[in-house]
């Protein structure tokens, strides 16, 4: 099977996109900004011959490092194979925000979904804040973590009552949760507009690509063994082995997690039309000036709304700020600058036009319940379906879990395994995510045009 682990049809024209930015602003550039903070690293040798290990990973962002460091924890003899370099992938071209929230649905709307399993899912995302940054400590991982909490404000006149109701919905399992008022929520985030906004002290911020490197450092002093440049081309059974095939190398192993987001649906055809591809143009800006960092999120909280298109700040540790927008495929850098600056404007009090010093794409991928999965394909055989745009924290806890289910008592994981799940209409539906968002940006500025947002 002929395969490219970025292999997307907008692959090509993403990357001319990205050398467009690097060359049309003289400002911005190509990569994302993780990747001029961190120190040089010593890359990892491809997989070039045949090895076994008792579990195969497939894939090196944050769901598939943590879960080779929760198995080196627990004993685990883990290969894992990376088909670029380790948080090359959404990982590593995230925004870095930590948000143990859920994405879209409330509390009851998981427990009327999942039922008895509703509960252990709701665990997940309620600890997930908390663990990855105990985690960063244990192990010392450098990562700028700024564990100064997440704010997920939301418009309307009801919005004080709607995330009232939502708090009081986690219940016992985030008794630390809290809303703010419309005034506050200005003060907290130099925004206006917003009604209310849910104040979660368990989230902050992370460099995510530090945060991949530092856990695949660990898994690795711990004993796990790490390839990189080593795209899985192959997947098939052989004598109650898994034997997972490299262009020059085979890692064979009795179980393998596949955990390589957008590369899954092309390694297993029962996960083909299970995600979405949701396009997300990141951008950086210049180290903002002290009044800005007065009115702009003055506690460093990062922010993620809770509105259809999404809106998204947190700073950098040198004080840039990092927002998110809809990739459109035909935005030149002096567009890009324009409408990010446009839409600062239209939700920040105080906005004066920033330069942006980084502007970069990645591909967040999504399923239709937009929560984390875990998912059987066969005996041995099981992938972490989790990205959803949301999925930091989330996935480095799914990798303990992961670990408990592979090497200690499976009933005792937070969240089960799952049969695969196609999207109904895949075809169709593909274009959806990243239609959807940049619809709701632009029904948000025709409101605000007529005074009624
Ligand atoms: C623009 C953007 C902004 C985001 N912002 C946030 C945020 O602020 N907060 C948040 O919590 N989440 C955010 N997310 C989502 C978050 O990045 C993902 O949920 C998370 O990184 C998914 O982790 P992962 O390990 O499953 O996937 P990835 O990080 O994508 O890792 C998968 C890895 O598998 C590798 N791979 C693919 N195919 C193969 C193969 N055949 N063989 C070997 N390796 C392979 C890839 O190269 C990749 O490194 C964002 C995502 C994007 C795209």
């Amino acid at each position: 099977m002929p395969h490219d682990p970025h292999q997307w049809r907008l692959r090509d024209h993403d990357h001319a996109r990205r050398v467009m930015l690097a060359q049309g602003s003289g400002r911005a550039i190509e990569h994302p900004i993780w990747q001029s903070r961190s120190a040089p690293v010593t890359p990892r040798p491809s997989l070039d011959s045949a090895i076994t290990a008792e579990v195969a990973i497939v894939g090196g962002g944050v769901a598939g490092v943590s879960t080779a460091l929760h198995l080196a924890e627990r004993g685990v003899d883990v290969a894992l194979i990376e088909a670029g370099t380790l948080g090359s992938g959404a990982a590593g071209s995230s925004a870095g925000i930590i948000a143990p929230q859920l994405v879209r649905a409330t509390p009851d709307d998981v427990r009327r979904k999942l039922g008895d399993a509703a509960d252990g899912m709701l665990r997940l995302v309620a600890e997930s804040g908390t663990y990855l940054f105990d985690l960063v400590r244990r192990y010392g991982i450098t990562c700028d973590a700024a564990e100064t909490g997440f704010i997920a404000p939301l418009t309307g006149r009801q919005a004080d009552r709607v995330l009232n109701e939502r708090v009081r919905e986690w219940g016992g399992l985030r008794p630390d949760l809290r809303v703010s008022d419309a005034e506050e929520t200005q003060r907290l985030t130099g925004c206006g507009g917003y009604g209310a906004a849910i104040v979660d002290p368990t989230g902050g911020s992370v460099d995510p690509l530090a945060l991949v490197r530092g856990l695949a450092d660990q898994a690795e002093r711990m004993g796990s063994r790490l390839y990189e440049d080593s795209p899985a081309t192959q997947i098939v059974r052989d004598r109650g082995l898994w034997s997972v095939l490299t262009d020059a190398g085979e890692l064979r192993a009795r179980r393998v997690v596949l955990a390589a987001n957008g590369g899954n649906p092309l390694l297993h055809q029962r996960l083909a039309g299970t995600i979405l591809p949701l396009p997300v143009l990141e951008v950086a800006t210049e180290p903002l000036p002290s009044d800005l960092l007065q009115a702009i999120l003055p506690e460093r909280h990062a922010l993620t709304d809770l509105e259809p298109d999404v809106f998204s700040i947190r700073y950098t540790s040198d004080y840039r700020l990092i927002t998110a927008f809809p990739a459109s495929g035909r935005d030149t850098p002096a567009d890009i600058e324009r409408r990010v600056n446009q839409r600062l404007a239209d939700t920040l009090v105080a906005h004066r036009p920033l330069a942006l010093a980084y502007v970069w794409l990645g591909h967040a991928w999504v399923n239709a319940s937009l929560l984390p999965r875990i998912v059987q394909l066969d005996d041995g055989l099981i992938a972490a379906q989790a990205c959803n745009g949301r999925g930091l924290a989330t996935n480095v806890l799914l990798g303990r879990e992961l670990a408990k289910a592979l090497a200690g008592r499976p009933q005792d994981a937070m969240i089960k395994a799952e049969p695969p799940r196609a999207v109904s209409g895949f075809l169709l539906a593909r274009h959806l995510p990243r239609l959807l968002l940049s619809s709701a940006l632009f029904a948000k500025r025709i409101k605000r045009r007529l005074g009624v947002a």
